[in-house]
């Protein structure tokens, strides 16, 4: 069922030019994808979002564009050159990779399955009587199983912050985890595999000319840290902002762009006194839920997921996760870095990276908490949750992708009922007044019900058609995507109808209302 809503993502965002596979014509690239005409819409649209949420609406974030490549030391400094691994697995009949922990969080997974079926069933039975919470607490059931996932992730906590992999190959053993393809038991050991690419350059110098292509974009913050605190005349707390391309080279790349080996990050470090990490993590965690919510792909699509094995760095994170159509995923996660970051730089750069707090009067290095969320994988979270199959009054179905109306590619498609009598000329006369303030399309072929379809299916929020009457009394049809609803209106107030939908300030007014309600 899941996997064929995926199956369906992935061929409606081809057909209707949002995600290509990379190279295709040479058979593509595996974990590697390309933005289409309307997918790098989406994406730009879906960045303007947060950039504007978390740069322009918050006057103590500021953004920075740093380069990919970075000084090598930055990686060993970071730990991504010694500890930036994924413990590998292979299934000796098969030949087929995993990341161990991923077999077994998959497994927990369908354990987390059973109590939602066991949830569903009680509902049933109970209808409007029936206490979740309660029931969760008491069904037996329900609570054989919650214990068996809690000894497996104590389990594997242990292997891994113990970093015995061979504990975690006799977890896999234990839990009689077979292959999804061959359905045999029969694996390797777990061994650690590093995740970054690695290349030459030419004019570093003898000894470190292998450089890496950034595994996250966090780094070039921290290393920037200093530039712009000084240069800003920033006082703590303030954070900085980056999105940009980031690399790994994945074990298992698959289900679409949700795991890929180019993506893009959009990241926030916040410099915090140390101290304070707790509040300003928790309220990080409230303000990138809100955002979230604020595009309303249903409010029980969301879930916090804290992490149980915490980095040594770590004092505290938490994974947005997304209801895929997978099931419930990493979207987003929340860190509470403490100074581990600017600690290990100074160290390997010889340079001092502190803050003199004027309040306190005395130097420090600041804490941090991070907000990193994927691109990509936010590209899907809106992607799948926005495309429906609506059955109809006259017994028949559109697909329809009501993709938020402030992000769709397209705002508005204008028709001219035919192709003639001067409509065609009317009809772009509406978008040179539209076009610089919305994306408009206009399209002239097929019959208007079969071009509302066209538009349905590619996620535009308004079509407006241009008929005979509206050379004489200057009106429109204007239709809406998700109702199919028709009015019709001046032509001197279709920004503002419009606008009013589609607009991104319309939704950032509304995510600030949200914030506010929340403070
Ligand atoms: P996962 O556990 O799924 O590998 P992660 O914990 O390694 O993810 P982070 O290092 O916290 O991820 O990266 C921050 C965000 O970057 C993730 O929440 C995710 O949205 C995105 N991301 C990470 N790896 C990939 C990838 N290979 N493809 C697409 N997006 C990714």
């Amino acid at each position: 069922m899941s996997d064929d809503l995926l199956k369906k993502v992935i061929s409606h965002a081809k057909e209707y030019g949002y995600i290509f596979p990379s190279s295709e014509i040479y058979d593509g690239l595996s974990a590697t994808y390309d933005y289409g005409q309307n997918g790098v819409e989406l994406k730009n649209n879906i960045k303007k979002y947060w950039w504007s949420s978390m740069v322009n609406m918050h006057e103590d974030i500021v953004g920075i564009d740093a380069a990919i490549f970075m000084h090598p030391k930055t990686w060993k400094a970071s730990g991504h050159v010694d500890a930036f691994n994924d413990p590998l697995i292979d299934n000796k009949d098969s030949k087929k990779r995993y990341r161990a922990d991923v077999l077994i969080e998959d497994h927990i997974a369908k354990i987390e399955a059973k109590i939602t079926k066991e949830v569903a069933k009680g509902l049933k039975r109970f209808g409007d009587d029936f206490n979740k919470e309660e029931f969760l607490k008491t069904n037996p059931n329900v609570l054989r199983n919650q214990a068996k996932i809690d000894e497996i992730n104590d389990k594997m906590r242990d292997a891994f912050n113990s970093e015995d992999l061979g504990n975690i190959k006799a977890l896999i053993e234990e839990l009689g985890i077979a292959c999804p393809v061959s359905g045999s038991k029969n694996w390797t050991d777990v061994r650690q595999f590093n995740l970054m690419f690695s290349t030459e350059m030419g004019s570093v110098a003898e000894g470190s000319n292998t450089i890496y292509l950034r595994p996250e974009t966090a780094q070039g913050i921290f290393v920037n840290y200093l530039n712009v605190q000084k240069t800003g005349r920033k006082k703590i707390p303030f954070g900085i902002a980056q999105i940009g391309k980031a690399f790994r080279n994945e074990i298992i790349a698959r289900q679409f762009i949700f795991r890929m080996r180019e993506f893009e990050q959009m990241e926030m470090q916040f410099f915090i006194k140390p101290g304070t990490q707790k509040e300003w993590f928790e309220k990080w965690k409230e303000t990138r839920i809100n955002w979230h919510k604020a595009l309303n792909l249903g409010e029980d699509n969301y879930r916090f997921h804290d992490h149980l094995k915490l980095a040594h760095y770590a004092d505290a994170a938490t994974d947005i996760e997304f209801n895929f159509p997978m099931g419930f995923k990493e979207l987003e996660g929340v860190h509470s870095r403490t100074d581990f970051d600017l600690k290990a730089h100074e160290e390997h750069s010889g340079k001092k990276l502190q803050y003199f707090d004027p309040q306190e009067n005395k130097s420090y290095v600041p804490y941090v908490i991070e907000t990193s969320i994927g691109l990509d994988r936010m590209f899907l979270a809106i992607m799948s949750s926005s495309l429906k199959e609506e059955a109809l009054e006259d017994g028949s179905t559109r697909t329809v992708l009501k993709l938020p109306a402030a992000l769709a590619p397209t705002k508005v498609a204008v028709f001219p009922l035919t192709k003639k009598d001067g409509l065609p000329e009317k009809a772009r006369e509406i978008i040179n007044e539209l076009k610089f303030d919305f994306n408009c399309l206009y399209e002239e072929k097929d019959a208007i019900g079969k071009r509302y379809r066209r538009q349905d299916a590619a996620g535009t929020p308004f079509c407006i058609t241009v008929d005979h009457d509206s050379l004489n009394d200057n009106t429109v049809t204007i239709r809406d995507r998700d109702t199919m609803q028709q009015e019709r209106v001046l032509i001197n107030d279709l920004p503002k109808i419009i606008g009013e939908k589609v607009s991104l300030a319309s939704l950032l007014k509304k995510l600030e209302s949200r914030e506010a309600a929340i403070v």
